[in-house]
């Protein structure tokens, strides 16, 4: 019998461990072809999710736990569980129940049947999302599958079942600025889309700001396409064409109508207009730099600081 491990990130989500666990077991009961393991991460909560996963963990099987140090973002808490997980697949999902347990079988059907390595889950609406959040969202997706050949599918949730193999070569790339979307398209292997409307969260809030996601979308952007190192030599190329025009016109008319000598103020505007474009591109070298920066300290990507379960053993 196959082992299937399902990976929990939870950030203070103490009112919906209980929830998530109750629903998704009701599911799984109706498995009979694999066995469950419920890996929750709890990624520093300042709650008391830690205390419901230890209850949890207690009174039912199958369950196990780890802790990190402090918060260390979803993406850590993904990664740790990918590679803590014991089972033939994995599945990944949300504690807040924006995942539906209900679409499990659905997963595990398309993938077990051999034709398919990966089953995921994306959305085809925003309903219940702030509208301006959405259109940021969609421009974000149309932005990056235009500039990176790793492709972003729109709406896609990071609700998904892979084989063992396909969790294999996610843990095989070592980076420490993660961004899984752009994971699990790069690895390849044939990856079902399930669609699902979008549903609400179930207790607690978002821990998403929409400043968060700005960062979490550039940070996408820069993990996966160097494009926008680019724009430096194509804003400098378009300039140079500008400028030389604009030379051959300063000439021309100096021979035709003689003495020109106004000028400050434009030469002021286009000396900013440069300063400004340079400054532009060298933050973009910045942006680079800095996640180079960062690659290169090798610092892991979480610290765990407990974590228990199953057995009742904790350490
Ligand atoms: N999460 C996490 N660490 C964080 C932020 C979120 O582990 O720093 C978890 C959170 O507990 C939830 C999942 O990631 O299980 C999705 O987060 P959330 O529901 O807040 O995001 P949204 O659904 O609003 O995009
Ligand atoms: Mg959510």
């Amino acid at each position: 019998m196959d082992l299937l491990s399902i990976i929990v990130p939870c950030c203070n989500e103490e009112a919906a461990v209980e929830e998530f666990y109750r629903r998704t077991a009701a599911v799984c009961a109706g498995l009979p072809e694999v066995e469950v393991e419920y890996l929750f991460v709890d990624d520093g909560s300042t709650d008391r999710t830690l205390e419901a996963l230890r209850a949890l963990a207690r009174r039912e099987r199958g369950v196990r736990w780890l802790s990190f140090s402090r918060n260390f973002g979803k993406e850590a808490a993904m990664l740790a569980g990918l590679e803590h997980a014991k089972g033939d697949l994995v599945a990944v999902m949300d504690a807040d129940l924006q995942d539906p347990p209900e679409l499990l079988p659905q997963l595990l059907e398309a993938v077990r049947g051999g034709a398919w390595d990966c089953a995921a889950v994306r959305r085809v609406d925003r309903k219940g999302e702030p509208p301006i959040r959405s259109w940021f969202a969609r421009q974000f997706y149309k932005v990056i599958n235009k500039m990176s050949r790793t492709e972003i599918v729109d709406g896609a949730r990071d609700f998904r079942l892979m084989t063992r193999q396909m969790v294999d070569a996610i843990l095989r790339l070592p980076e420490y600025n993660r961004f899984s979307k752009g994971i699990f398209s790069w690895v390849g292997f044939r990856t079902r889309w399930v669609e699902t409307v979008n549903a609400q969260r179930c207790a607690g809030e978002s821990k998403w700001s929409f400043f968060k996601l700005l960062v979490y979308a550039l940070d996408g952007i820069i993990a996966f396409s160097t494009a926008p190192l680019a724009v430096a030599s194509v804003l400098g190329l378009a300039l140079c064409a500008v400028s030389f025009f604009a030379i051959v016109f300063v000439i021309v008319r100096q021979l035709v109508w003689g003495g020109s000598a106004f000028g400050w103020p434009s030469l002021v505007c286009i000396i900013l207009f440069l300063a400004g474009v340079q400054l532009f591109c060298i933050g973009i070298l910045g942006q680079y730099l800095a996640k180079t920066y960062l690659e290169v300290k090798r610092r892991p990507v979480y610290i765990l600081r407990e974590q228990g379960g199953d057995h009742g053993e904790e350490e």
